[in-house]
């Protein structure tokens, strides 16, 4: 499942540079797919709906650092452990158990943000 920050975060901004594909945004910040990813043109996000790479979108949060889901593939295919859970000194980036993903569709979410 994707990891989400809770509202514990104290927006130290440690996370953020961590991340192996750019999921990690400041509060109030929009985050778009081919921010710090090679992906262009479209990309097919986990409801089926398609999108520009581009495209900016809503915030997920506006007080804490937030990570969009679309972008979150658990760290698979480049470390171990999620890197933002290792290096957060409050323990905030905690599963998200609301969207369940096998390690396959993590890989294959990295495979088309890392083209
Ligand atoms: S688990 Fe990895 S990919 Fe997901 S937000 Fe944290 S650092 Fe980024
Ligand atoms: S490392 Fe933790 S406390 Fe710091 S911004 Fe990230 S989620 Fe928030």
């Amino acid at each position: 499942m994707a990891i989400k920050i809770t509202e514990d975060c104290i927006n130290c901004g440690a996370c953020e540079p961590e991340c192996p594909n750019n999921a990690i945004y400041e509060g109030g910040v929009e985050w778009s797919i081919s921010d710090g990813t090679t992906v262009k043109g479209e990309f097919k996000l986990m409801d089926g709906s398609v999108i520009s790479v581009d495209a900016k979108n809503e915030p997920i949060a506006s007080d804490t650092y937030y990570i969009t889901p679309e972008k979150c593939t658990e760290c698979q295919g480049f470390h171990d452990e999620p890197q933002c859970s290792a290096v957060c000194p409050v323990d905030c980036c905690v599963p998200n158990e609301m969207i369940r993903e096998a390690a396959e569709q993590l890989l294959d979410k990295k495979s088309r943000l890392h083209i």
